[in-house]
């Protein structure tokens, strides 16, 4: 039996990781967390019976209390219930399926307690990856890739010698403005941004992939998980997305991850590395695939990718202006109160503005992402 306890229970990752519970006995969820959907948590408790659940906040909680009265569960609140869900000792591994930078104390938290992580939360390697690297190592805990495509290098890399890797291929679908000039992008909707060509994802990560950030981020995890320097990573777009990514060798071998794009491949993974359980599903049919297809990715119209380039070479406390910058924009994006070319305008701004601090301490990565958020309210 492994236990689990799911960071961000009710959204795209964290439903689907429930899914793979009902699939198989040997899972037991022992504590859930989510933000605000107190309906879902509700239901998700009276079915997986876990030990905690937390929300993200005292109101939520208080609701959520009162509903599970007939329940033997303990509801918590906001980061200390994270972190006590985090690190309770019923709990084996820790799914980060929360959106944000909001997931780096628990997840440093849960490596201390020695949780495996099955890491979904890429903004926290994005800005705390020289952190949690080190911090698994030392703890010994593994850190196993739950994004597709880094589940995908992780496949690829499986019993192979990471000396000898000469290339991560990082594939992309480019998202619905795949392809678009920057005239045609100045005035795409939040509805438009949210049309994902191939995946059903949150809100977030799906602005994230229209405007090529989420393949930014995807850079720094990449060269977080598998300690590859960005030369090493490069971008493909690939609109079918049927591969997952690819990893290249010294002699020239390329080894690829190729599957539907569903995500409870990569959670099924992660959660039974390195067993390869059953799944029922669609599978690629290859006389289906009328053609598949490759494209350099166009920096120069979706900034979001240049910039992470200059994030990760500017290094220190830069990557976490990037990621905060693009969070509090993506949440203006879905509020209707800017233009979708104007997420890249401020993380611009953010990055211009900041002085940069190297080897940043956790304390000094949550300063930077208040003063980024400051920063651009006072624009
Ligand atoms: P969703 O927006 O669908 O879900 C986010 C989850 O986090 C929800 O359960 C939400 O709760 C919870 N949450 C948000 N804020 C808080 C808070 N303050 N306190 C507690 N819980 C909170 O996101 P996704 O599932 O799409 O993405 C999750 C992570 O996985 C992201 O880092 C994303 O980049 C990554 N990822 C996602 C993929 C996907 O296919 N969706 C693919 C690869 C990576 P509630 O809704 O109740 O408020």
């Amino acid at each position: 039996m492994k236990n689990i306890a799911v960071l961000g229970s009710t959204g795209s990752i964290g439903t689907q990781t429930l899914d793979i519970v009902r699939n198989n006995s040997d899972l037991k969820v022992v504590g859930l967390c989510a933000g605000n959907n107190v309906d879902l948590m509700e239901k998700q408790v009276r079915e997986f019976n876990p030990l905690i659940a937390v929300m993200g906040n005292d109101k939520a909680a208080s609701d959520l209390k009162v509903r599970l009265a007939d329940m033997d569960v303990k509801v918590l609140s906001g980061m200390d219930g994270m972190i006590e869900m985090s690190t309770m000792k019923e709990a084996d591994v820790l799914v980060t399926a929360i959106v944000g930078m909001i997931g780096i104390r628990p997840t440093v938290a849960a490596i201390k307690a020695h949780k495996d992580i099955a890491l979904a939360n890429k903004e926290t390697l994005v800005t705390a990856g020289h952190i949690i690297m080190p911090l698994a190592s030392e703890y010994n805990v593994s850190i196993l890739p739950v994004d597709s495509e880094h589940s995908a290098i992780f496949q690829s890399m499986h019993g192979e010698n990471r000396e000898r890797v000469s290339k991560i291929l990082l594939t992309a679908s480019g998202g619905p403005f795949r392809g678009m000039t920057k005239d045609e992008l100045k005035n795409k909707t939040k509805f438009d941004a949210l049309k994902h060509p191939n995946w059903a994802m949150g809100q977030k990560i799906t602005i994230d992939s229209a405007s090529l950030v989420n393949k930014g981020l995807e850079v720094m995890e990449a060269k977080w998980l598998f300690g590859v320097e960005r030369d090493k990573i490069e971008v493909v777009i690939h609109p079918q997305s049927i591969i997952h990514s690819m990893v290249e060798y010294a002699d020239g071998g390329i080894m690829a991850q190729l599957g539907m794009p569903d995500m409870k491949l990569p959670i099924q993974y992660a959660l039974f590395y390195p067993d390869r359980r059953p799944m029922d599903g669609k599978r690629v049919n290859f006389f289906d695939l009328k053609s598949i297809t490759f494209e350099e990715p166009d920096i120069d119209t979706f900034l979001g990718l240049k910039y992470a380039y200059e994030a990760m070479d500017k290094g220190g406390s830069m990557p976490t202006v990037y990621n905060a910058a693009n969070e509090m924009a993506v949440a203006k994006f879905l509020n209707e109160e800017i233009k979708f070319l104007d997420i890249y305008e401020i993380i611009r701004g953010a990055m211009d503005n900041h002085k940069i601090i190297d080897n940043p301490s956790l304390d000094d990565i949550l300063n930077v992402e208040k003063e980024t958020y400051e920063y651009i309210k006072g624009r």
